[in-house]
């Protein structure tokens, strides 16, 4: 293996004074650390994290205690530039070189870049390919290649760039180099792909949890999109949001009404002159505009940290996509909404343009990831679930707090008889055909529909033809839905979505089994956009509002001072915790998330003069501690993250009441606010295992639970001859894998 020789054998150790000192952050990420232990010690890594989770970093710091230059690949050019201006911000020896510039500043750069003068250099990978480019890097002293938005070398992803493809080529050209890939998305074939074509060797490939505790998603009944959008962007009037819809001529309309409403929307669009483009987008960076209408052609790159929403006027394709659009909603950690404007008539739109596809495995393949889409827009269970499921992650918690479904749980009712109807009639029309259909036809049969394909199978000689009459077709399907969910029937992955009975659905068949489900609501979703406010704030930092303004006022007057975006001066993040702590002192300030020393000697009088001045016609506020983000716990996990009702119930718990009276209080279950205690536990909360168990029922658990392998605790609950309940189980786990995760303090 490749050891670089000239880094000092402790450069690792030097991480967390520079992470405090350059970007002023006390403790890493998940899994930023790993990846930096990794990229020092020489090896090929990939890291795929979701937007938000601070991939940047991981090549940014390991930059500055190597030797010689870390050369950046990025793909866009703004995209290059706002991450240079944020780096020389914080200090930071960083430059890029592209076509904007002009020959002399091309030269002077070049001049100090044989000169040792920086440590980061981004590029565009036709740079990196054009004349003797890679010769001239030898002259450079380049120890090591990071490649951004790794995913671009894929065609299976979806921002496909043939130049990333002619990367090996610095490979073969420096194949001591180590390279760090990066990437937020997620599916196996596009990691697979970025590990070949950049010929990795040995690579560590580092993959994070895809949860976003900080969005909160939520779905509406689409009902004339442009007042439902007006409403809840005029609601948050001061932030920004992105707004998608379907077509180039959808988003101008959209922006215009909205500009109609005193909004400040833009428009974005392929289709657009550069020159508006750029307008355009640069409007929305620099907080002018807050509200940009766009097409899916809007998005990468956008680096700008403090989207508070994202919306979709109209359906999207598929999950993969919207998932990548609503992730950035955000990137802050501060929350942040993703709300869907969702209709079965925006459906059938879209099938139509599906039936225009003329290759037969590809209509299949958009049909299925439509249908995974509507899915997720009629699901009554937990929404982040549903997302995660389809990127093949568990969600552990039962409620996730951060979204419609489990705010406003629906009622449950007993709808035995019914699946015994859904549940023979797929079993059935399997028997007498031997292949399986899609949920719209098992619908159709009970229905009694009158379809080309039950007449040309024969499917109205079926017991079960007609049997459901007395409901509309479209409950049938929803039931059906909710029976894959429960586990009863499959869906086929195979592109044809066709739906089969598990074996659990052939025992519930067969025994007749209760089965409870979600009762529909009058439309999917069943809020209006107003109620949907009330979803909780994961992540949020509460701080005196009115400072917060006043300090957004002096970042944007010097960003503009600077001609930069208002981010490069300071995140919300910072300016919020600046707003509840009123540092008027250097080592109070420095002490701000994302200060550090450079901004400080920077910023740090005009920001301290505002909060002076502000102390003397204003009265200080206080604010509750935030959740401990630095517990080593919660460092290791990705996935933990109290979100804002579990956060409640954990202040009540504080108050010192207990389990039943934080559950009348906040009229939930008991077991709701056993798994917020236990959530709050993994998260590294210090609370007493006594209040819950004796030392006996402990011992007990841990013997039933000694070799217990699968999720569900039923049989566990079972063999304690059910006297102890779920509740204790899942907080017992908790403690447990506490303990184990415990790690000596360094
Ligand atoms: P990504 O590229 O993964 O989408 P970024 O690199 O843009 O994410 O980082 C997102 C935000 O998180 C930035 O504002 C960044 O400064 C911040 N950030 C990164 N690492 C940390 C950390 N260890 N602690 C606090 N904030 C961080
Ligand atoms: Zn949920």
């Amino acid at each position: 293996m490749y050891v670089q020789k000239n880094i000092m054998p402790d450069s690792s150790s030097q991480l967390p004074s520079l992470l405090r000192q350059i970007f002023g952050y006390e403790t890493f990420r998940p899994l930023q650390r790993e990846i930096m232990d990794a990229a020092l010690a020489g090896r090929d890594a990939v890291a795929i994290l979701p937007t938000g989770a601070g991939k940047s970093l991981c090549y940014q710091l390991p930059a500055l205690v190597r030797d010689g230059l870390t050369l950046v690949v990025s793909p866009l050019i703004a995209l290059m530039k706002d991450q240079v201006d944020q780096m020389q911000a914080a200090g930071v020896a960083a430059t890029f070189l592209n076509s904007t510039l002009s020959d002399a500043e091309l030269r002077r750069r070049t001049a100090g870049l044989v000169a040792g003068e920086f440590k980061l250099l981004y590029v565009a990978p036709e740079r990196l390919m054009a004349g003797d480019f890679l010769r001239q890097l030898r002259a450079w002293n380049v120890t090591a290649l990071a490649v951004d938005e790794a995913h671009c070398i894929s065609e299976w992803g979806h921002d496909f760039r043939p130049e990333y493809r002619r990367l090996a080529e610095v490979r073969d050209e420096f194949p001591q180099l180590p390279v760090l890939a990066l990437t937020a998305t997620a599916t196996p074939r596009v990691r697979q792909d970025i590990v070949e074509q950049l010929k990795l060797r040995d690579a560590e490939i580092f993959i994070a949890s895809f949860n976003r505790p900080n969005l909160a998603y939520r779905v509406i009944p689409k009902d004339k999109a442009v007042r439902q959008v007006w409403e809840f962007a005029h609601e948050r009037s001061g932030e920004s949001g992105i707004i998608y819809c379907q077509s180039r001529r959808s988003t101008e309309a959209m922006a215009a009404a909205l500009r109609e409403e005193g909004l400040a929307a833009v428009a974005y669009h392929a289709g657009l002159e550069p020159e508006e483009r750029s307008r355009n987008q640069e409007a929305f960076l620099r907080d002018e505009a807050r509200i940009v209408c766009a097409t899916v052609a809007f998005g990468m790159g956008i680096n700008k940290p403090n989207v508070r929403y994202v919306i979709h006027a109209d359906l999207p394709k598929n999950l993969e996509g919207y998932y990548q659009e609503t992730g950035r909603a955000g990137r802050d950690g501060l929350p942040a909404d993703c709300l869907l404007l969702f209709s079965r008539g925006d459906m059938m739109k879209q099938l139509k343009f599906l039936d225009e596809i003329s290759n037969e495995q590809e209509r299949e393949i958009a049909r299925s990831q439509l249908d995974h889409m509507v899915e997720y827009a009629e699901d009554t269970g937990c929404r982040r679930g549903s997302l995660l499921g389809y990127f093949g992650e568990k969600w552990p918690g039962d409620n996730c707090g951060g979204c419609d479904n489990c705010l406003n749980p629906q009622e449950t009712y007993d709808a035995t008889l019914e699946a015994q109807k859904v549940l023979s009639c797929i079993f059935r029309i399997q028997q007498k055909n031997g292949f399986n259909v899609g949920l719209q036809h098992v619908a159709d049969v009970l229905g009694g529909g009158n379809t080309e394909k039950v007449r040309r199978w024969g499917h109205a000689s079926l017991t079960t033809y007609g049997v459901g009459r007395e409901r509309p077709r479209t409950e049938w399907v929803a039931l059906g839905r909710q029976l894959v969910r429960l586990g009863l029937a499959k869906i086929s992955q195979d592109g044809f979505s066709t739906v089969s009975l598990s074996a659990d659905g052939l025992n519930a068949l067969k025994l007749r089994t209760t089965v409870m489900v979600v009762r529909p609501t009058a439309k999917s979703g069943g809020m209006d956009a107003s109620s949907a406010t009330a979803v909780a704030r994961a992540g949020d930092i509460p701080c005196d509002e009115k400072l917060f303004e006043a300090l957004r006022v002096l970042r944007k007057e010097l960003a503009d001072a600077r001609e930069v975006p208002p981010y490069v001066i300071f995140s919300d993040i910072s300016l919020r915790h600046m707003a509840r702590s009123y540092p008027q002192e250097s080592e109070q300030f420095v002490a701000v998330p994302g200060v550090g020393l450079k901004k400080l000697e920077d910023f740090g009088a005009a920001f301290m003069g505002v909060i002076t001045e502000w102390l003397s016609a204003h009265p200080r506020q206080t604010f509750a501690p935030l959740a401990s983000a630095a517990s080593p716990v919660r460092k290791m996990r990705a996935e933990s993250a109290l979100t804002g009702t579990a956060l409640e119930t954990l202040h009540r718990w504080r108050e010192g009441r207990d389990v039943d009276d934080i559950a009348k209080l906040r009229d939930l279950t008991t077991g709701t606010i056993e798994s917020h205690i236990a959530l709050a536990v993994q998260a590294g909360e210090q609370i007493d295992e006594r209040s819950f168990y004796s030392e006996g029922e402990e011992g007990e658990m841990r013997a039933a639970l000694a070799d217990h392998a699968e999720l569900s605790l039923k049989p566990i609950f079972e063999k304690l001859g059910g006297h102890v309940s779920y509740g204790k189980l899942r907080l017992f786990q908790a403690f447990e894998e506490r303990r184990k995760m415990a790690v000596p303090q360094d």
